[in-house]
């Protein structure tokens, strides 16, 4: 088997080309073959009728007498052929050499019988001798045969030539056409092997390169183009990786700066009870928010890679909005925001209770966040044909367009200090959009900014 594709390419193009010209061969040969013959034939029977005139004239000349009269026409053709013979019905009058063979006799006979012409080929020990015309004609009531023989010499040189010329050819061709296979195939296949080199040479550090194959045919632009696209998205999964990586750690960077600080603070010498309480609580608020990033992180990771298998229980999401807006319902007296929640009926739905949960503790934790005193947040639950619609709107300070389009992505954050005291990591939207998207649903939002926001998120029942 051969394994390489020019190799193989250029066997079956020169196995293709063999059997075309093999064909072609075979098929002018026979034609011209056939042709020989047939020119042949015509060349004897043309000499048959000639020498049976003469015949004719000559049997006038003698008075009737047909021996002498054929003798004469004989000698007068001047013949330059093998034979040439006359007979009354199948008796031999005369003739320029021995008329020997049984089967120019039989051709005789043919024509006799027939009284037409006969055409035959002589064979002598098994090759191919003569060809022979045997042409019936009649003066007044008798009846004479003119045998005419040639040698099949000539022609079978002729074609013996022929033949010659194609067994040097078929070889010659074939190496001819074998060597422009091959050099066709390489020259084709060169962008391939181009590009081949140029893929190899792409790691993970330089993901940003593309293939060039310069003015190459469509094909290979195609494959080229399709190579060049992977190439693109995966430079940009591997970018966002590295920008989740780096992010994570820088965020996860401020609150164990903060735990080692406050540790090294108070161990550094003895303290009153009330401060080690002091810094204990610090350490506690920033180990909580570390393992909350840590748990974003985490959910992110395995959504990432498709680990998630929701929970997927029946409960009533109107229940769950009542239990999520109560868990807030401090924090928002607290910053003095009046918190409403919206529901008429009981809404059954099959989802994973926990993400639910956690999407709807997302939405309404930025809405008390990004509220000042003051102001209003509603969560409204109702069922919009086959849809839930979830809605959490603010009189917040907005989203201003610039920010608009990132705010799903994670670690964004509209306002860096501003986000950093309020305690986001950015990762709220992200889990959000993410929770909803596997629940078969979408988040959108409208924002104006200095006047509010509502987050909407659709969920197919
Ligand atoms: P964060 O932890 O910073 O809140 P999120 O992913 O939840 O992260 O939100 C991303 C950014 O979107 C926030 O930093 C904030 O700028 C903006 N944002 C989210 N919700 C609101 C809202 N209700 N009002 C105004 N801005 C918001």
């Amino acid at each position: 088997m051969i394994k390489s594709f020019r190799l193989q390419l250029t066997a079956w193009y020169l196995l293709l080309f063999a059997v075309l010209f093999v064909g072609f061969s075979l098929f002018l040969y026979g034609l011209l073959a056939r042709g020989l013959h047939k020119r042949l034939d015509e060349s004897l029977s043309s000499q048959a009728r000639t020498a049976s005139g003469l015949f004719q004239d000559e049997l006038g000349e003698h008075n009737g007498d047909a021996p002498a009269a054929a003798a004469e026409a004989i000698s007068e053709m001047n013949f330059r052929g093998a034979l040439l013979a006359v007979f009354a019905e199948k008796t031999l009058l005369a003739a320029s050499t021995a008329v020997d063979d049984r089967a120019l006799l039989d051709v005789v006979g043919q024509a006799a019988a027939g009284q037409r012409e006969a055409y035959a080929t002589i064979s002598r020990r098994g090759k191919t001798k003569a060809r022979a015309a045997a042409y019936p004609f009649q003066i007044g009531s008798r009846r004479y045969v003119l045998l005419v023989a040639e040698s099949l010499a000539a022609t079978r040189e002729e074609l013996a030539l022929v033949r010659g010329v194609l067994y040097v050819a078929l070889p010659l061709f074939l190496l001819i056409a074998g060597a422009g296979g091959f050099v066709l195939t390489t020259r084709s296949l060169a962008p391939l092997r181009w590009m081949a080199e140029q893929a190899r040479a792409i790691t993970d550090k330089n993901l940003n390169r593309r293939l060039d194959i310069g003015a190459a045919h469509e094909e290979l632009r195609v494959l080229a183009d399709s190579f060049n696209e992977l190439l693109s998205r995966l430079d940009q999964s591997f970018e966002t990786m590295r920008r989740f990586v780096a992010d994570a750690s820088h965020e996860l960077r401020t609150p164990l700066s903060v735990i080692r600080g406050e540790a090294d603070v108070a161990l550094a010498q003895d303290r009153s009870s009330g401060e080690y309480q002091e810094s204990l609580a610090i350490i506690q608020d920033e180990a909580r928010r570390l393992s909350r990033l840590i748990d974003d992180l985490l959910n992110l990771a395995r959504a990432d890679a498709g680990h998630v298998n929701l929970r997927v229980e029946e409960f009533y999401l109107n229940d769950l909005l009542a239990d999520c807006c109560r868990v807030f319902q401090g924090a928002a007296s607290v910053k003095n925001i009046s918190l409403e929640c919206l529901f008429s009926d009981d809404i059954a739905f099959r989802g994973d209770q926990e993400l639910l949960r956690r999407l709807m503790l997302n939405l309404l934790d930025n809405a008390i966040r990004y509220t000042p005193p003051g102001g209003k947040v509603t969560a409204k639950l109702e069922t919009v044909g086959s849809e839930v619609r979830i809605q959490v709107a603010d009189t917040g300070i907005g989203i201003p367009p610039e920010a608009a389009p990132h705010i799903f992505e994670r670690f964004y954050r509209g306002d860096q200090a501003r986000s950093r005291q309020n305690g986001g990591f950015g990762l709220g939207l992200s889990i959000v959009k993410w929770i909803a998207e596997s629940h078969r649903g979408a988040v959108d939002f409208t924002s104006l900014p200095g006047e509010g926001t509502t987050f909407t998120v659709l969920l197919h029942q």
